[in-house]
């Protein structure tokens, strides 16, 4: 590999670049455009776009693409070659301002949720200064928001660059509240931690059911699974080391901070971690990364699985995404600090957090709520579907001992007066932390475990943010109005952390008995997507981003919309996948097993009059019955699929819940069991086996 510090942002056209390409003016032009969050001029947008152009065609660019992330949750491209034909035959490579800032894909085939008449079919892209380009695949990726011409916001990035915003406003004004004069901005940091799994090749293309739906719709259990937990952090397959490697090559030419690798809880289920950066930054590179794990997977014979449950069974994969507030002075808002008065102020930014979570703990499940993310939350693995915060037992303490104004005692010597005592020190890498927690307090950052591996991060973050604006909001309008500062300030974080102690829960997630709990505490629990989605768009939520200026309600109601959508689409292609393969695949290769062991039943009879047939018997009756069973439960998954009804889209979201997909699970059953009985030669599809130690 090439030297890591030089491959390191190759491909991007980031700050350094810029400086060294760019005019004085231009490039204090583009610094104060980001600042003053202005558009930038014609003028410099030329300069840059030349620059830009000069920059990507020496690294062999041939075109150049506005790239996007519209509601569909993945990102998209529309690329344009330079070339612009000039006299004589040739052509000129040509790139200006105006194609930089701004481009028009036909947005009439991505999900808009009501937003834009299919007749309104042009959107705009705009680029987002904030972010710098990249080269991939030779062209020149210009990341950019997307929007309808009514203004509407068609993408997952406007809303959050809105939601970047408020928050800093809003934590700014605390930031002064505490006499810090300095603060201009604070900048959300993000930290996602991808998990996925990679099988070979070869087996995945003889599952149509991988292949169309990303996971697994049929498959009888390992005889071994993720029991022995020796993959865990095991060492790592040296055809999988190849790929982590080039992979992170990739990443690194792109400026992802890759850091983190290993293996997961599950065989054939790795991780990535990188190193956190600002929210806006940490969602596009987040989408890199994806596309570039399943990209390169391609090049080492391999397939990249990014779907929550790609097998029943074992342990799925999701996303954590670690979250903390930093200012541009370089102060962590989480991190408690060394002195009261940034105690007092950690205590505020949490007091405001435990509160939004608490306030808003169904919308946050509400972002995670997706078909996938079903099988996963609420199972024995991931976080339950009841929202609740891990603080660890020395800040609980704290918390206590403020609520009940008792003294704070920490190996016999310490009490705590917030903005008087310092607090306890907070172990950053709390060794027994809580794995079962949907959101935890680790130190110096909240992680945010809810999230499934395929889905984009900006709707949680866009969540958290707005949520911490509003409760920031809220205590800065309380305290700038406050004769005594110091006196307000204990009062709001006592009275906060008392009313809204029940969200804080530091047992194990994963017992009944924290259900029953959890009810008793009045928590919301929304077991699946369908329950979620119900009130996702409810008025309070519309109610928080409108008053935030991050969604209108038109914008939000759609974004439900196309959730509750992509939830039937889901489930609908799923089904058909699984009768498609029943009556084509797996049904005749019962058939054949049937034929083999009847012939061998009448043989063995023929030759040996006297001997009882008792296994070919038993084994034969076995089939016939399961397999009629099977083909039963198929005609009717053929029959309710016909029957979705139309109308309230709720309604039908609930249908292919509790009807569709149940007739699949029983269908399910019943092949699984058939595979257990079936010659393995006979069986159409690679086994969890063949599958789960696929890469040797
Ligand atoms: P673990 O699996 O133990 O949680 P990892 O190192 O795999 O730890 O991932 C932790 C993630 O959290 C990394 O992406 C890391 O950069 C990120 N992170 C660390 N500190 C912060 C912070 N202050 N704000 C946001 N993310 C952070
Ligand atoms: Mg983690």
């Amino acid at each position: 590999m090439n030297k890591v510090t030089e491959v390191f942002g190759s491909m991007v056209f980031n700050e350094e670049v810029m400086r060294e390409r760019l005019s004085e003016t231009c490039y204090k032009g583009w610094k104060s455009c980001i600042a003053e969050g202005k558009s930038l001029p014609l003028n410099i947008a030329n300069e840059m776009a030349s620059a830009m152009k000069a920059w990507a065609i020496e690294k062999g660019a041939t075109h150049y693409t506005h790239w996007f992330q519209p509601m569909t949750g993945v990102t998209a491209e529309k690329h344009e070659s330079f070339i612009s034909p000039i006299p004589g035959g040739r052509v000129l490579m040509h790139f200006s301002g105006k194609e930089l800032v701004r481009g028009e894909p036909d947005a009439s085939s991505f999900p808009s949720g009501g937003l834009r008449a299919t007749f309104e079919a042009r959107g705009y892209t705009a680029w987002d200064p904030t972010s710098f380009a990249f080269i991939k695949d030779g062209s020149l990726c210009i990341p950019t928001v997307f929007c309808s011409y009514g203004g509407h916001a068609l993408d997952k990035k406007t809303p959050l660059l809105r939601s970047i915003d408020e928050l800093s406003r809003q934590a700014v004004r605390i930031m002064r509240l505490f006499g810090d004069t300095e603060v201009s901005k604070v900048t959300c940091q993000v930290g996602p931690e991808q998990e996925y799994f990679l099988i070979d090749k070869s087996v995945y293309e003889k599952r149509e059911d991988l292949v169309i739906t990303g996971r697994t719709l049929f498959g009888a259990k390992s005889p071994k699974g993720q029991e022995l937990d020796d993959h865990y952090y095991g060492s790592i397959k040296p055809r999988v080391a190849a790929y982590m490697a080039e992979l992170d090559e990739e990443l690194w030419k792109l400026g992802v901070l890759a850091k983190t690798k290993h293996n997961e809880v599950a065989p054939a289920q790795h991780e990535l971690a990188p190193i956190y950066t600002d929210a806006n930054t940490a969602c596009d590179q987040n989408q890199l990364t994806m596309e570039m794990m399943k990209r390169v997977a391609g090049r080492h014979g391999m397939v990249c699985l990014l779907h929550e449950k790609p097998f029943a069974g074992v342990n799925g994969s999701g996303k954590h995404n670690n979250y903390s507030l930093s200012t541009d002075t370089g102060k962590n808002l989480f991190k408690p600090g060394s002195t009261p008065s940034q105690n007092a102020r950690f205590l505020l930014f949490l007091a405001a957090f435990i509160k939004g979570v608490d306030d808003y703990q169904e919308l946050l499940r509400c972002t995670v709520a997706t078909a996938g993310n079903d099988h996963r939350l609420g199972g024995h693995e991931a976080p339950p579907a009841v929202i609740s915060i891990f603080l660890g037992d020395e800040l609980t303490a704290v918390v206590e001992s403020i609520i009940q104004g008792t003294e704070y005692v920490e190996h016999g010597k310490k009490s705590l007066a917030i903005g008087v005592d310092v607090l306890p020190a907070i172990p950053q890498d709390n060794t027994d932390r809580n794995r079962t927690s949907p959101l935890a307090f680790t130190g110096n950052k909240f992680e945010f475990r809810m999230l499934g591996s395929s889905q984009s991060v900006a709707g949680p973050n866009i969540a958290l943010n707005t949520i911490m604006a509003e409760e920031l909001q809220q205590f800065a309008d309380a305290l700038e109005g406050a004769e005594d500062f110091n006196a307000a300030l204990q009062s709001l974080i006592r009275e906060t952390l008392r009313d809204h102690q029940r969200i804080i829960f530091n047992g194990n997630g994963y017992e009944d008995s924290w259900l029953e709990e959890a009810e008793r505490r009045g928590l919301a629990n929304l077991p699946s997507a369908v329950d979620a989605l119900k009130i996702y768009a409810c008025q309070k939520h519309v109610d928080l981003f409108t008053k935030h200026g991050i969604y209108t309600a038109e914008e939000f109601r759609a974004r439900s919309a196309i959730h509750r959508e992509n939830y039937c689409k889901v489930i609908s292609i799923e089904a058909a996948t699984m009768v498609d393969m029943v009556k084509r695949d797996i049904y005749p290769a019962v058939c054949t097993f049937m034929g083999r062991v009847a012939g061998t039943l009448a043989a063995k009879r023929a030759a040996l009059a006297d001997v009882p047939c008792v296994p070919e018997e038993k084994l034969l009756r076995r089939l016939s019955e399961l397999s009629e069973k099977m083909m039963d439960a198929c005609w009717q998954l053929e029959q309710d699929l016909a029957a979705v009804p139309t109308g309230d889209p709720m309604e039908v979201a609930h249908y292919y819940r509790y009807t569709v997909f149940a007739d699949m699970e029983a269908l399910r059953g019943f092949a699984d069991e058939l595979e257990t009985i079936t010659a393995s030669d006979c069986w159409p599809l690679p086994s969890y086996s063949d599958l789960l130690f696929s890469v040797k």
